[in-house]
This record gives C-alpha cells, structure tokens and sequence, in this order.
C-alpha cells in the first residue's frame, strides 16, 4: 500500500539521518553535571531542528536543571484540537564504555537480523523517537496540501527525563496555560516485535519505603543474652517474609484496593502479544524459572499486576570470621510497582499497618516512605484518541487498526505528570523495540522501524482531526 505521507517519508530519509547524525553526536547525559553544557547543547539543537521544520513558535525553557524545548504549530482550522508530543532529549550515561562496539557519540549504521539498525546512545531513547516527528510534520503538510497541520501540534522535549525528571511537575504547572491541549501523545516507548505494530496503554508507577528495626540499646553479647531477647535481624527476616502471601499476593492492607481490575478484554488483548517466555528468562533475566502472582501470567505480572520487591538487607555483623552479637538494628529497603488506579501516596499508611501487623514484642520500627514516587498512568483503550492512533499505525504497518496490539510498560517515567497537571488523556506512539538495549550498552534503532514511525507521526495529525477530541 502506498501513501503520500509514505511516499515523502521514503523520499527524505536522508533528512532524518542527517538529523539524527549530528543530535545524537551530542552527549546530553543528565545525569553527569560535567555534560550540563552539552544538554544545553542538544535543546538548542532541537530548537534549531523544530525552527526548521516550519514550527513558528519554538523556545527552550530553563529549568533548575536542565532545559526543556517548547514549541508549538498552531492549526488555522477553526476549532481544531490540541495535540501534546512529550519526549527527553536528555540520554542515559555510557558506561561500561568498554562493552560498546562503536563509540556511543558517533552514530554508526550496522547491517542487522532484522534491517539496518544505528548504534549511538540516544538512537531510540529518545531522540530517534523525537527525530521522527520532525519528518513526520512535514510529510502530514506536504501530503495533505496543508500550510498548518490539520490539529494544532505543541511539543515538550524535556531534558532530566534519565534524571527522574526532577523539575518536569513543576515546569508543567507553571507553564499549564501553554501546554494546554487535548490529547497527550507520548513518544518516549516502543512496539512488541519488528513485525507487530503496537501500542502501549499502560505504564506502572512507584513506590519505595525504608524500614528499620530496633531492639537492644546496642549490640550485646549472644552467650550472655542470646535466647532470652528479640532479635532484630529475625524479626526482620519474619517481617519480609510475610510481604507475599502463599498465592503471592502482597499483604499490605488495602493495597489492592484501587487496583483496576483487568477486563476479559485486556486481558484477551495482552494474550495476542507474542511473548516467548523461555526466551524471556533466558535474556538478561538469566532466571530459571518465571514466579510471582497466581492465576496471572507472565506478561501480566510484570505490566499489568502491582508488584513489591525487596531491594536490599542489612544489619549485624557481615565482616569475615564471626562476631557473636545479638544486632541492636536491622534495615530494609523495598519498593512497589503501582498500577491504575493506586496512588503512591496511599503507600505510606498501608506499609505503616503492615508493618504494625507483623512485629513481634520488644522490636521498635521506624517506617520512612518519602514523598513523591511515581504514579501508574493509563490509556482508555475506546477513547477517541486511541481509535486515531491505532488507524494513524494500522497505516504506516499496513495493517488493520484492529490488529494494532496493546503493550504495557512495568515501568514509567514522568507521564502520569502530564495526566495530572494537564488533565488530557495520553496515547503513546514510540518506534523503539524491546530488543534496542536502551540504558545498556549498544543502544540501536532499527531504521525501518523508525521510518514507519515517522510515517505513523504524519498519518496521526491527519486522523486525530477526524475524531470528536474535545470533550463534549
Ligand atoms: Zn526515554
């Protein structure tokens, strides 16, 4: 099948080379201040790129961190909705360098299984996501015949999102009124396998807590009082055990109590995601075998499902040879994957009663559950938004928009913020592949999946103003 936003996309390629070759040459780690200059670098890059591409209001927005990059294409249609593009133009940090096959600041193309791929950290996550909407805009112009797109197109590119987005909720707030709109479309994920076009619908938020147990005033001499006191490290151990029921079903009171149940339908929808799972455990999971929530499976478990994992463990004595003490204190450190509709917040009282639930006498806890975390975010799969992004990928892949697959992310980054502040329902269109290694060395896009992306970006603005958007 054939397009005109098919046919310019195929037609200027080089464009979105040419972009990605000299965006991903600037290493924009947020993490390292030492690179602060070359984040400024990179929102002034796109800046640049988004002036280029046509977009008449383009400004880059400081923050305490490091700055974000705004612009905005407003539609001469009258009444035409609002459309957001969130994505980071922020990277993960390189090291260990010496597993990268190709220097991760200079972009380098290699033949792949699966087509042409390009190595460079960034290649996907996010910029190749961002990239693809330049292209994408002017081929929705040139295929429609437009001077402005058919919705009015904002972008936010924030640059802390490998950070934990410090600042973004803020920024959010303080420039609401700019960022008003619509429809989110988040550009910052990826589809279940090269051949299978997909859409995320769902991202798990966070929770962590901190927990520690007190019993004797310091440590004391197990000969002397061994056997007769509590022993923190034992109630500790007995506490965590009792974390997961038998089923392994997390114990805190009340923690599934806002969990949306998953409809016959999703859960129809999830079992069509292809999904090898001893493929699964025997990549980076190296696991032998596959565990967790009974009566889910496993695709369930790690997008869908809430989760708590205890992190780490410490207390007493861990030197060589043996120190025969009764430990004064133990620690814990654990966190929760959240789903639609729990809230972080909510964590704090229901650790507070587990915990109260299960010490035994004589053991003291502190329970400290910071403020903030992650919240699960969601998109409603019969939304108006969601039947124009499905029809915008049926395009690009040419498939039925009903054969468009739904995926879920175990984990999030500052989405949920968009929802809340913006109060717009979010779509997620992403190019990336579970098999990109982002975060990891050899980070890579591959390019055909890229260059449908793009296409699926030009389809979008075009479908999105055929569906009743705005709230009626
Ligand atoms: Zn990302």
């Amino acid at each position: 099948m054939s397009s005109p936003e098919r046919d310019f996309v195929r037609a200027h390629l080089d464009d979105l080379h040419a972009d990605l070759d000299a965006w991903l040459r600037i290493p924009s780690i947020s993490a390292d201040p030492a690179h602060a200059p070359d984040v400024a670098a990179s929102a002034e890059w796109l800046a640049a790129a988004l002036r280029r591409t046509g977009f008449p209001v383009v400004e880059v927005w400081e923050t305490p961190g490091a700055p974000a990059v705004y612009a905005e294409w407003p539609s001469a249609d009258d009444g035409a909705p609002v459309a957001l593009v969130y994505g980071h133009h922020d990277v993960q940090p390189v090291d260990p360098l010496g597993l990268w096959e190709h220097p991760p600041f200079e972009p380098t193309r290699v033949e792949g299984a699966d087509g042409p791929e390009l190595h460079a950290r960034g290649a996907i996550d996010d910029k190749g996501n961002v990239a693809m909407h330049l292209l994408g805009m002017r081929a929705h112009l040139v295929a429609t015949g437009r001077d402005t797109p058919a919705v009015t197109v904002k972008v936010l590119v924030e640059g802390e999102e490998e950070s934990g987005s410090p600042h973004f909720a803020a920024l959010l707030r303080e420039r609401a009124d700019r960022l008003r709109c619509d429809v989110v479309v988040v550009s910052d994920t990826g589809m279940a396998a090269p051949d299978v076009p997909s859409a995320v619908v769902a991202m798990r938020g966070l929770a962590d807590a901190e927990i520690t147990l007190r019993g004797p005033a310091v440590d004391l001499h197990s000969g002397s009082f061994g056997g007769g006191v509590p022993n923190p490290l034992h109630a500790m151990a007995t506490l965590l055990a009792s974390l997961h029921d038998q089923h392994g079903r997390v114990t805190l009171p009340g923690f599934y109590d806002k969990v949306r149940p998953l409809t016959d339908r999703e859960r129809e929808l999830m079992a069509r995601v292809p999904f090898d799972e001893a493929a699964w455990l025997a990549g980076p999971a190296a696991s032998r075998v596959a565990t967790g929530e009974e009566g889910f499976s496993t695709l369930e478990r790690i997008g869908a499902r809430p989760t708590a994992e205890v992190n780490g463990m410490w207390g007493g004595y861990t030197d060589p040879g043996h120190k025969t003490i009764i430990p004064a204190e133990a620690h814990a450190k654990i966190t929760f994957r959240l789903v639609a509709d729990q809230r972080p917040a909510d964590l704090a009282e229901q650790v507070r009663g587990w915990v109260a639930a299960n010490l035994p006498a004589g053991i003291q806890a502190d329970v400290h559950v910071p403020a903030g975390g992650v919240s699960p975010c969601s998109s409603d799969l019969d939304s108006p938004a969601m039947a124009a992004l499905l029809a915008a990928i049926g395009q690009a892949f040419d498939r039925d928009p009903a054969d468009v697959l739904f995926t879920r992310e175990g984990g999030s980054g500052p989405e949920a913020d968009l929802v809340d502040v913006l109060g717009a329902p979010l779509v997620f269109l992403g190019a990336g592949l579970p098999t990109d290694r982002i975060h990891s060395p050899n980070e890579r896009v591959l390019l055909p999946m890229l260059y449908r992306g793009a296409e699926a970006a030009a389809h979008l603005w075009r479908e999105l103003a055929t569906v009743p958007l705005r709230a009626q």
